[in-house]
């Protein structure tokens, strides 16, 4: 992904909040390299008219993550001119997650992809896995977040993040995981019965009277 071949900060944040509700396949065929060339900077996006950046948007929906976005841009962007430097975005959790439309999972995101930094990821997949290593039908946000901590790969954790998402997405698969190539086999828990962590959640159905 070209997200994950580069060093520009501005284009891995794009991309972690294009891909929050988005498939991969769409980001990259209609809207990452569009974007980039109507906005090639934080600055330029900061500075960027609203309408213009929604236009850009349009068809990606859920329209909250281009306001958010422009505005954590504008905001950088007037952080960066007071001090007579080019914006950037800050490389510490506590201080992303305090930018508009930035939470955990995404700070999480930018300082692992971005900044190289050794925590982790969380997405459907890394979760996924996780629950299945350890046999875990429905644990809480903070059990996961704890047992990622604890599970990371403090000397390489920008290979170790990209891997999780790796064999989330072509090994341990929703419905068939292929435990018998997998590179966690010999210490997942779960690998018998894979597919029953975590617990699908069910939805619920108003009953309408
Ligand atoms: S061994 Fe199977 S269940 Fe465990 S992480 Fe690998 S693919 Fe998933």
């Amino acid at each position: 992904m070209p997200w994950r071949t580069t060093n520009e900060l501005y284009h891995i944040y794009l991309s972690e909040v294009m891909l929050q509700q988005t498939q991969v396949k769409t980001v990259l065929e209609r809207y990452y390299f569009p974007f980039l060339k109507k906005f090639p900077t934080l600055k330029a996006l900061g500075d960027a008219n609203l309408d213009d950046v929604l236009k850009m948007w349009e068809g990606l929906g859920y329209y909250t993550r281009a306001k958010n976005l422009h505005k954590t841009a504008g905001l950088l962007t007037k952080q960066g001119q007071a001090r007579g430097i080019a914006p950037t975005l800050p490389s510490n959790i506590d201080e992303l997650i305090k930018l508009p439309g930035i939470g955990k999972n995404t700070a999480h995101a930018v300082a692992a992809f971005a900044y190289k930094k050794p925590v982790p990821i969380m997405e459907a997949n890394v979760k996924r896995i996780l629950c299945r290593l350890h046999t875990l039908k429905t644990p809480t946000d903070k059990e996961l977040w704890n047992i990622a901590y604890d599970f990371v790969d403090k000397k390489n954790p920008f290979d170790y993040n990209q891997a999780m998402m790796d064999i989330g997405a072509t090994v341990c698969t929703p419905k068939s995981p292929s435990c018998e190539v997998c590179p966690l086999s010999n210490i997942c828990q779960g690998k018998d019965e894979p597919t029953l962590y975590p617990t699908k959640k069910k939805r619920l159905v108003p009953i309408r009277e």
